[in-house]
Parts: C-alpha cells; sequence; structure tokens
C-alpha cells in the first residue's frame, strides 16, 4: 500500500477532528471526524480560513491569537478551563477542547489542531454544578434549622430540667417511692435530651469558624491522651502511635473533636474483658494525609458502614454502650469540610479501623479546593 493512502487512513481514523492549518491560516487539510462534526464536505474546507469552523464574533480575535502563536509555535491545549466555541456548516455553535501541536515540514509550520466536541460533557458538568449548588443551599437551610431548633429548644428544657431539680429536692418526702422513680426517669431523659441538643448545636456549628492553621497532631493527640487519662487508665487500654504525625491545615478544635470522637470509641466499643488496643498511623500521598485510627473492639458489621456516619444513628442501645449517635457525624463533616473522607474497615467481632484523609495544602489553595 502507498504512504500517503496509509497515512490518509490513519488521519481518517483518528478519534478526533483534525484539521491541519497553514501560516497563512488556511486549512490545507481535515480528516473524516473534522467534515463529520463540522457538517461541510472536504473541498468546503480545503483552502478555507480556519475562521470558518468558529462563530464569527471570536474569529477576528482569533486572527490576532494565530499571529501570535505563530511567533511562538508550541503544543498548546484550549478549551479545558474556559468556553471555547465552534461553529458548524449550519451555523450552530457547540463547546470544543482544542490541541494545537505545530509541525515544520520543508521549513513550513504548519499547525495541527485537534478538535473534540465537549458540549456533553460541558452539559453534564453545568447540571452537576447545579445539583450541587442545590445540595449545598439545602445543607444551609438545614444546618440554620437544627442550629435554631437546638438553640430554642434548650430554654425550655432548662425550666423542665430546674423544675424538676426542684420536685426531687424540695418535695421529696412528699412523693412516695413511684413519684421519685418518675422524677428520676424526667431528670434522666431530660438530660439525655439536653446531651442531644447540645451534639445538634455542636453539628450546626462545625465549619463556622474557618480560622486555619497547620495544626501538630502529635500535640492534639497528647492532649486528648491527657483529657482522657482517667479513662484509659480504667480500661487499661493501650495507644500506640506508628511514627510521628504529621502536622495538617486544619481549624485547631475541628482536628481535636475529630481526633477525640475516634479514640473516645474505639475506648468505648472494646469487647468485654479485653483491654482497648488502640494503633494510630498517618501516610503521606501526593496532595494529602491518611490516617487510620485502629482498634481491637467488637467491630462492625459490613452492612452498618455507612449508616454509623449518620447524624443520631446508633448500633447499640444506651444500657450496652453511652452515646448520643453524633460523635461520627460530627467527624464526617469536618473530614468534609477539610476536603477529605472518611470511612471504616471492620470484621464483627475482630476490630475496626478508622481511616480519613485531609488534604496537604496550605490555606488559600485549601479554600479554593
Ligand atoms: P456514639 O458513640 O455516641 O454511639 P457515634 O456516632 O460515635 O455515636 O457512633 C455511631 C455508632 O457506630 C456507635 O453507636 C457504634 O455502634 C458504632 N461505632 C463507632 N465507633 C466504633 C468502633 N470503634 N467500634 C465499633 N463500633 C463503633
Amino acid at each position: 500500500m502507498k504512504q500517503k493512502s496509509i497515512f490518509q487512513a490513519v488521519f481518517d481514523a483518528a478519534p478526533d477532528a483534525i484539521v491541519v492549518v497553514n501560516n497563512l491560516g488556511s486549512i490545507i487539510m481535515s480528516n473524516k471526524q473534522a467534515t463529520e462534526l463540522f457538517g461541510y464536505k472536504k473541498d468546503e474546507l480545503t483552502g478555507k480560513p480556519v475562521e470558518l469552523l468558529m462563530p464569527k464574533q471570536i474569529s477576528k480575535e482569533h486572527i490576532r491569537h494565530r499571529a501570535n502563536y505563530l511567533h511562538k509555535p508550541e503544543v498548546r491545549e484550549m478549551g479545558a478551563r474556559q468556553d471555547l466555541l465552534a461553529q458548524r456548516k449550519d451555523g450552530s455553535e457547540f463547546s470544543v477542547e482544542i490541541s494545537l501541536s505545530p509541525i515544520n515540514i520543508e521549513g513550513e509550520v504548519l499547525v495541527v489542531a485537534s478538535v473534540r466536541d465537549v458540549s456533553e460533557k460541558k452539559k453534564i458538568n453545568h447540571q452537576l454544578k447545579q445539583s450541587l449548588a442545590i445540595v449545598q443551599s439545602k445543607n444551609k437551610e438545614l444546618e440554620q434549622f437544627a442550629y435554631i431548633a437546638s438553640h430554642d429548644l434548650q430554654e425550655p428544657l432548662r425550666t423542665v430540667k430546674s423544675f424538676t431539680e426542684l420536685l426531687s429536692e424540695d418535695y421529696t418526702d412528699k412523693l412516695d417511692d413511684t413519684g421519685k422513680k418518675f422524677v428520676s426517669t424526667i431528670t434522666d431523659a431530660t438530660s439525655r435530651m439536653s446531651d442531644l441538643i447540645k451534639g445538634l448545636l455542636d453539628y450546626s456549628r462545625i465549619g463556622t469558624k474557618r480560622e486555619i492553621s497547620l495544626v501538630d497532631c502529635n500535640k492534639v493527640l497528647a492532649d486528648i491522651k491527657a483529657d482522657l487519662a482517667a479513662t484509659i487508665t480504667e480500661a487499661e487500654a493501650k495507644i500506640s502511635v506508628d511514627s510521628e504525625l504529621p502536622s495538617v491545615w486544619s481549624n485547631p478544635s475541628e482536628l481535636r473533636m475529630l481526633f477525640q470522637n475516634l479514640l473516645s470509641n474505639a475506648l468505648k466499643f472494646h469487647k468485654a474483658g479485653i483491654a482497648p488496643e488502640i494503633n494510630i498511623t498517618a501516610k503521606r500521598f501526593d496532595s494529602f494525609y491518611q490516617f487510620a485510627i485502629q482498634d481491637n473492639g467488637i467491630g462492625i458489621d459490613d452492612k452498618h458502614k455507612d449508616k454509623i456516619f449518620i447524624i443520631f444513628q446508633r448500633l447499640h442501645n444506651r444500657k450496652e454502650f453511652q452515646g448520643t449517635g453524633i460523635g461520627l457525624a460530627h467527624c464526617r463533616k469536618i473530614v468534609e469540610i477539610h476536603g477529605g473522607r472518611i470511612w471504616c474497615d471492620s470484621k464483627i467481632g475482630e476490630g475496626s479501623t478508622f481511616y480519613f484523609t485531609l488534604l496537604n495544602m496550605p490555606p488559600n489553595e485549601y479554600r479554593e479546593a
């Protein structure tokens, strides 16, 4: 087979539309995809200015860009960041990405332009952005609702609490055993409700203070260990750290809350009669750190691994393990507003590992991420 026809076959088999343009801006060659994409016949393109393939309003500017490009021809991608439009023979416009590659044939610079129709991709991106904006605004609304509800509920609850206290202190001789039991049940319920409301209020507040600094995780861990010293000693727990932990760009109080919730859970959900053994590691990847908190506790069934991160979802009743079911929801929200994700790997009866990632970049880049 002649070299020329091999070349033509390869040229036509390319997945993208390709037009070759000379230094005067005239199309000298086009492949099958180009004629199909733009709706022209081959001979309708050959010899025509490349501006034929773009909307009129940008063709003038293109002539200028083209001249500049020929001064310094280089491989270039266009349209990935801004919206680049092309025009079909019937006048309809569509979004494209174009890669330009200069080639030198016997001293003449030709430009090979590969054109890809990305209108579908742009449409999907646009729809995704719109959906994301809706979800974000709905989340904001829910957070505001949670904040107002929990804030306003605190007041009547305080009243119930103080009157129950008055009842149990001042009316104790007037109450029989059943009455005392009722008062004690009300006291328990109000204190639990107060914990739930506080949890909800804390949840709605996460992310409202965005002061970010480089926080040393070793220091955070040392502080938490000091706070939990009594629980650690009582449970005879062993906490080890594989290597030095990194410093990460984060909000210090949120980072502390994150570690504290995960550690408290690892201490709390231990197997009866077996002391908790907890190991903490951090691995560095290109743009993020991945932390792992591993325990030898009761483990979590596969089917509950996502559910546990939802607010107020618990797998046990309060008699088995104390708690409000909000700790992991806090963790997820904290990790996500730091641009990371959290998940759990576990085997029932063998222990769990909670993984989370945190971006490893300074604040201005972080805000854009
Ligand atoms: P809480 O600890 O108040 O119950 P969380 O949101 O922290 O709430 O956890 C939700 C549920 O996930 C817990 O009730 C428990 O069933 C499960 N869980 C969390 N951490 C662990 C762990 N380390 N080992 C086993 N189960 C866990």
